[in-house]
């Protein structure tokens, strides 16, 4: 498993924060995006993410974890642009590099986003026990409104859902009632993950909600519509 970490992201929606990719080899099979419309496999993402791995760019997840075990106090900085948490020989959260990952970032102000199901109990005993840790927030990714309520429900992370290119930017919620907050960073120029941080709040009531962008945006909004 390997991780490309760049210290001072020159995304202008993540802003001059620490940002890590892992290999596409960590996304799970159940992620309905994976090898298709994810947003991350085109442009100069997607290159740099296709160059990740044995014998390409990143290191090997011990090394990227002492890393982050080095970054100062308090320092904000987003896991994954791409790609998932480590994954095991059974396709599941790898509970032990989780682990590593939740202690190595205690002192920090991370987030990641998962796409691994987290109504498997296994994951979702990972998840929640990462989550109960300061330091690293993990973001469920709900693929519909209905199923952000379901993944809220469990009770163990925040939540964030995709959105078809075109909604609303403001007053919508979820079926059960709860508000989607659409990313600052997507609806506002000057806004960015370095000002923004709510993917970091771990006991948020809002669901953070993505409106599909990318090469596929228009092949993810027909499916999510
Ligand atoms: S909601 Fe905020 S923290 Fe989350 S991705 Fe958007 S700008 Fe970044």
């Amino acid at each position: 498993m390997h991780v490309s970490l760049t210290l001072v992201s020159g995304n202008r929606k993540v802003g001059p924060i620490p940002v890590s990719t892992t290999e596409e080899d960590s996304c799970p099979s159940e992620c309905p995006l994976k090898g298709t419309d994810c947003y991350a496999r085109f442009g100069p993402l997607g290159m740099h993410w296709r160059k990740i791995g044995e014998g390409g760019r990143g290191t090997q997840w011990d090394f990227f974890c002492k890393t982050v075990k080095k970054f100062p106090k308090f320092q904000l900085w987003r896991h994954n642009q791409a790609g998932d948490l480590p994954q095991n020989e059974n396709g599941k959260i790898d509970a032990i590099k989780a682990g590593q990952l939740s202690k190595a970032s205690q002192h920090t102000r991370g987030w990641t986003y998962t796409h691994y199901n987290p109504t498997d109990p296994e994951n979702a005993a990972v998840i929640d026990e990462m989550n109960k840790v300061d330091g690293m927030t993990v973001n469920l990714s709900a693929d519909s409104m209905a199923e952000a309520d379901q993944y809220y429900d469990l009770g163990i992370a925040p939540v964030c859902v995709t959105l078809p290119k075109d909604a609303p930017h403001r007053g919508i919620k979820t079926p059960k009632g709860l508000p989607v907050v659409v990313c600052p960073a997507q609806t506002h120029d000057d806004m960015s993950c370095a000002r923004c941080k709510l993917c970091q709040v771990r006991d948020r009531k809002s669901i953070v909600g993505f409106l599909a962008h990318g090469t596929a945006k228009k092949r993810l909004s027909e499916r999510l519509s």
